[in-house]
């Protein structure tokens, strides 16, 4: 349940929430408590400071068209997406920081295109402990470095708890990865500041559980977060992964947060990328993450599902034809 407290009430809030043993948030100049969903009506403490309330079938709440029938508009810097923009941000960028030249070289890449958001992984989450782990560090400080000499937003993933206020603090969007979505240690990090957070979508998590790793963090007190469908694991094995476009019909319908795709890790084969994207962007969708590397036979990671830079070109060029015929805008 959802409870508005009156105004009289917004001083005591926290007092309030205490005693009913809910989350309290102050959100667009309100102030609400948040209970499970298994509670269907006002406890008799708050009855006399509830201004409005919500009921629901289940723990999708603060994400849900029902609480916000609204898109949530969610700012990366510069650009807004979400809302009443129609803008599909492209965000591009290879799959990990390799080198100051690589990274560098990417940046130039985007600036030219005029995009505002580098992607680049730091701390790689691999499914074996042989395969490169990341820069670390370093990367998100070359990241940072970009930023800086190009004014571009950037975005990389948290593998772990362990890091995290390291990429909240060298980031402007912080991505949440298909494997650490379940991570609570992140997502309750992720609650505590409000730079944005895109939260992929783990390749066995159904919509519900996928919906609910945002509710932690919009509980949290963040309500700058963004879901990113990323492919899922279907019986399929011609395919990286099963770009679950359904989902993301479902996630229009039923959900106030904006949707980026990610169909380069979907597809997993660079020859898909182009296809897909301009499908996910005739859907409206907010945004596309696709990796881009200036040789990606020799990349350390994802080296068969990066685009090199003229495929990326080609992408945009592509993407734009189709934005414009639902009248979105490519940004
Ligand atoms: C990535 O974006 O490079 C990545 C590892 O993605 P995912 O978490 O979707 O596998
Ligand atoms: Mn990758």
């Amino acid at each position: 349940m959802i409870i508005e407290l009156k105004e009289s009430a917004q001083a005591s809030a926290a007092d309030l929430a205490k005693k009913v043993k809910a989350f309290h948030i102050n959100y667009q100049d309100k102030a609400y408590l948040i209970t499970g969903s298994a509670l269907k009506e006002v406890p008799q403490d708050l009855e006399a400071h509830a201004a409005n309330f919500w009921v629901f079938a289940n723990d999708i709440q603060l994400a849900s068209k029902k609480f916000q029938q609204e898109k949530r508009s969610v700012n990366f810097g510069n650009v807004t997406i979400g809302g009443q923009s129609n803008q599909t941000i492209l965000i591009g960028g290879p799959c990990s920081v390799e080198s100051e030249e690589q990274l560098r070289g990417a940046a130039e890449l985007l600036v030219g295109m005029g995009l505002s958001t580098l992607r680049g992984g730091a701390y790689k989450p691999r499914t074996s402990p042989y395969s490169f782990q990341g820069m670390g560090l370093e990367g998100l400080q070359l990241l940072a470095k970009m930023r800086q000499d190009y004014g571009l937003n950037v975005i990389t993933e948290a593998r772990d708890a362990t890091h995290i206020e390291q990429i909240i603090e060298h980031t402007d969007i912080i991505q949440v990865g298909a494997k650490a979505m379940y991570d609570q240690g992140i997502l309750r990090a992720c609650a505590k500041t409000q730079k944005p957070v895109l939260i992929k979508r783990g390749f066995g998590t159904t919509l519900q559980e996928f919906v609910q790793a945002a509710e932690f963090v919009l509980s949290g007190g963040n309500p700058n977060v963004v879901l990113c469908e990323r492919g899922i694991r279907t019986f399929e094995t011609g395919t990286r992964f099963t770009l679950d476009l359904c989902g993301v019909a479902w996630l229009q319908e039923h959900t106030n947060l904006p949707i980026i795709l990610d169909p380069s890790h979907a597809m997993g084969y660079a020859y898909g990328v182009n296809p897909l994207a301009r499908a996910c962007v005739a859907m409206r969708i907010d945004g596309l993450l696709i990796e881009a590397h200036p040789n990606p036979k020799v990349a350390k990671s994802d080296a068969s599902q990066q685009l090199d830079y003229p495929a990326f070109k080609q992408l945009h060029a592509d993407i734009q034809k189709v934005a414009h015929s639902v009248g979105y805008k490519i940004v």
